[in-house]
């Protein structure tokens, strides 16, 4: 079939996740057919760098023959048992094991979900469940924060704090509240990004004394906001978080679904910024997206509570899908063989970050920022003043998302910052090759819209 034919199916029968149906169907959708290390091949034979790890999850890229191996194997020997009604299967227990490996030393415990939305929904549920263990059961409001991002299931849209999502539906569901988030580019106004960081924190404290703690379950947050705009915290913010859900008696959820697994260049983002949460919720490079799973780790402190209190009324049918576990299994030890989580700290990371770093040069670039292998460039027509484009020059980091596939690299955009996670086995010419791309683009973009 031709392209043509492939998008007008597409268009017939298919509705997209996030992506405008209108202007999709009259443009045409990118048909992507197959991809191998770092680079994908659309139906037009274009090859283009994934910039992006697909949705920030193929960490250890794409072609490993020995994840598809496992889970052939695994499909021919098991190919489905659930986990439910005391039962378990041998690479749910092997994956359980190999979790209890990499993360920090106080988890041990994990539930396993299918998504980073169930593990959202998973975690709202299992945070009152452990309050209401411990005879505190009106300790059920979370806390999260504007702009953040949790899913899109019910839950998980109701904790991300992204307007566009509540106006659909209504939500938040009730018992979620969000404060300010720490972007210091965007709203730190005059204060020093270590100032705004630890005004950012204390909104939560302002917030607690607000509701009262006695009230409140949990603070949930993404290490570093992702879709969001890779929004890096000042180094003030999370120490300051830290000491304000200890002596608040709040439970510390760290949203892992990104920055798990190698992409800050520790193997979790709470290591890199240096925090001891007391839940993590885990998905995409868990199996680099081999195959969908994800799930929620509880500090051994957690996990006394949940394991005495008896059932838990929660699961889902592919709670550690034999298949997806088995995907995970050789995914973490194909990481930690290859020792590619140290590779993004001490190598590939310090290498590209130089490089991205350099294009706040451009003209067209008002903050360029990476911590591992997640960075973002903030798009602005001032440098001085930070100004946004005016609407009628249209959204320009979708205008310079357009530019960079036609370029042959994969950037994404939320508003106008410009978006980049590349594999973490990407190489130090593909980083050549993606910063040229993204160089070019840059030029296109600035000649389109100054
Ligand atoms: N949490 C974070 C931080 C995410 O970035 C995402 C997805 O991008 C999710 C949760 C939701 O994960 P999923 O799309 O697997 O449901």
């Amino acid at each position: 079939m031709t392209t043509a034919q492939l998008r007008a199916l597409d268009a017939a029968h298919h509705l997209h996740p996030f992506s405008d149906t209108k202007g999709l169907n009259a443009e045409g959708v990118r048909v992507i057919v197959k991809a191998q290390g770092v680079h994908l091949w659309d139906s037009d034979g274009n090859k283009v760098i994934d910039g992006m790890s697909g949705l920030w999850n193929v960490n250890v890229g794409y072609g490993r023959e020995e994840i598809v191996e496992a889970v052939a194997q695994q499909m021919r020997e098991l190919p489905f048992y659930n986990t439910f009604f005391k039962t378990t299967h041998l690479p749910a227990i092997e994956l359980s094991r190999l979790l209890a490996e990499v993360t920090p030393a106080p988890f041990n415990h994990v539930f396993f979900t299918g998504s980073g939305s169930e593990s959202s929904d998973t975690i709202i549920r299992l945070v009152r469940h452990y309050w209401a263990a411990r005879d505190r059961p009106d300790k059920a409001v979370i806390i999260a924060r504007r702009n953040g991002y949790h899913g899109s299931t019910m839950g998980g849209a109701s904790l991300g704090g992204m307007g566009l999502m509540h106006a659909q539906g209504g939500l938040p569901i009730p018992g979620i509240v969000h404060i300010a988030q720490p972007y210091w580019y965007g709203e730190g106004g005059d204060l020093s990004p270590d100032e705004f960081g630890l005004w950012a924190a204390r909104e939560l404290e302002r917030a607690i004394d607000e509701i009262g703690a006695d009230s409140i379950a949990a603070f949930y947050a993404e290490p570093l906001q992702g879709a969001g705009g890779v929004i890096i915290p000042p180094a003030t913010y999370w120490p300051e978080i830290q000491r304000i859900c200890r002596d608040r008696n709040i439970l510390l959820v760290s949203d892992e679904v990104i920055c798990g697994f190698g992409r800050t260049g520790e193997w979790f983002g709470c290591q890199y910024f240096g925090y001891e949460p007391d839940i993590l919720s885990i998905a995409k490079g868990i199996s680099s997206g081999y195959l969908p799973i994800g799930g929620v780790m509880v500090s051994d402190k957690v996990a006394e509570t949940i394991i005495n209190a008896g059932e838990f009324h929660h699961g889902y049918t592919y709670s550690g899908h034999p298949a997806a576990c088995a995907a995970a299994v050789a995914n973490i030890r194909i990481l930690r063989a290859e020792g590619i989580v140290e590779r993004v700290r001490d190598d590939i990371g310090p290498y590209m970050q130089k490089r991205w770093l350099a294009l706040a040069d451009h003209p067209m670039v008002g903050e360029a920022r990476m911590v591992g292998l997640v960075g973002a460039l903030e798009l602005t027509p001032n440098k001085a003043t930070r100004a946004s484009w005016p609407v009628e020059t249209g959204t320009v980091g979708l205008i310079t998302r357009d530019f960079s596939f036609r370029n042959g690299l994969v950037m994404r955009a939320t508003r106008d910052t410009m978006i980049i996670a590349p594999p973490l086995v990407i190489s130090h010419d593909e980083v050549d090759a993606l910063i040229a791309c993204a160089k070019k683009t840059l030029d296109d973009a600035w000649t389109e819209v100054k």
